[in-house]
């Protein structure tokens, strides 16, 4: 069979059948547009056509390929950790806006998962010292695993359930995208998320336990005039701004993602 008859015949969304022929033959998608009539080998055929088979009953392509691109960046993504959200990258870049290229600040990502969040900060700020923590052993595996094939050095990753293991020395800016959903919330069944991790999408109960740990824990680590950022889900603004308000944050920001959802809270201490 051909490129262009493999993808027709996958029975998935043109763009997932793309990405999965293109990871198979190791090239990238522009190239199966100009090689549609190339015969696949009997191998790469069988391999797509396990791909595809897993894609219909409901994995998500990044497991699939095993990665995802973030802020540029092309990240390595297993089961361990939530794959990176387009919408995510609103949080940096309000993180971005609030970090001087030319200032050697200290920053802290709570949560950090496939370490997307501290990775592009670092990335983009050399001089910045970045902390990525997360509970889990497994996901700071993955997250240290794609710092060292992008070389990026300016990242050290701990173990540490929230605020539990972050030390002493204050941080300019503590950015978070912590579990938010509601513990009963129907979306948790429901397409890619099913085979994420739930600690990294849900803290159960009313979705915003993370979060006011996050919020109330903040000021005592910040110097005066740090900021924290954190996203939450698109129904919890004035939820997340009052627990901002109540541990006397200033200069309270929010921002919408590009879908337009209210995404990101932030406030300055
Ligand atoms: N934005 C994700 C979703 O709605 C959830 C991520 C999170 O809980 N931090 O699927």
């Amino acid at each position: 069979m051909n490129v262009g008859g493999a993808l027709a015949q996958a029975g998935l969304a043109p763009i997932d059948a793309q990405v999965l022929l293109a990871f198979v033959v190791g090239r990238d998608r522009s190239w199966l547009v100009a090689h549609r009539d190339d015969v696949l080998s009997r191998e790469h055929l069988d391999t797509y056509n396990a791909l595809t088979r897993r894609r219909r009953d409901g994995e998500p392509v990044a497991y699939l390929t095993g990665m995802r691109e973030f802020w540029g960046l092309p990240l390595c993504v297993t089961t361990d950790v939530l794959i990176p959200r387009p919408e995510t990258e609103t949080l940096v870049e309000l993180a971005l806006a609030r970090l001087p290229v030319d200032a050697d600040v200290r920053v802290l990502d709570l949560g950090t998962g496939s370490g997307a969040i501290a990775l592009a900060i670092a990335h983009e700020r050399p001089l910045a010292q970045v902390v990525a923590i997360d509970a889990s052993p497994a996901a700071l595996d993955v997250a240290r695993a794609n710092a060292e094939r992008l070389s990026i050095r300016n990242v050290t990753f701990a173990a540490s359930d929230w605020y539990g293991n972050v030390g002493v020395e204050p941080f300019d800016l503590i950015v978070s995208n912590p579990p938010y959903i509601a513990g009963g919330d129907p979306h948790l069944a429901e397409g890619d998320v099913r085979f994420e991790p739930s600690s990294a999408l849900t803290p159960g109960g009313d979705g915003l336990d993370a979060l006011r740990v996050i919020v109330d824990g903040a000021p005592a680590r910040l110097v005066p005039g740090g900021t924290l950022l954190v996203e939450h889900g698109y129904d919890q603004r004035e939820a997340v701004a009052a627990l901002f308000q109540a541990a006397r944050f200033t200069r309270l920001t929010a921002a919408r993602d590009l879908a337009g959802q209210w995404r990101v809270a932030g406030g300055a201490i």
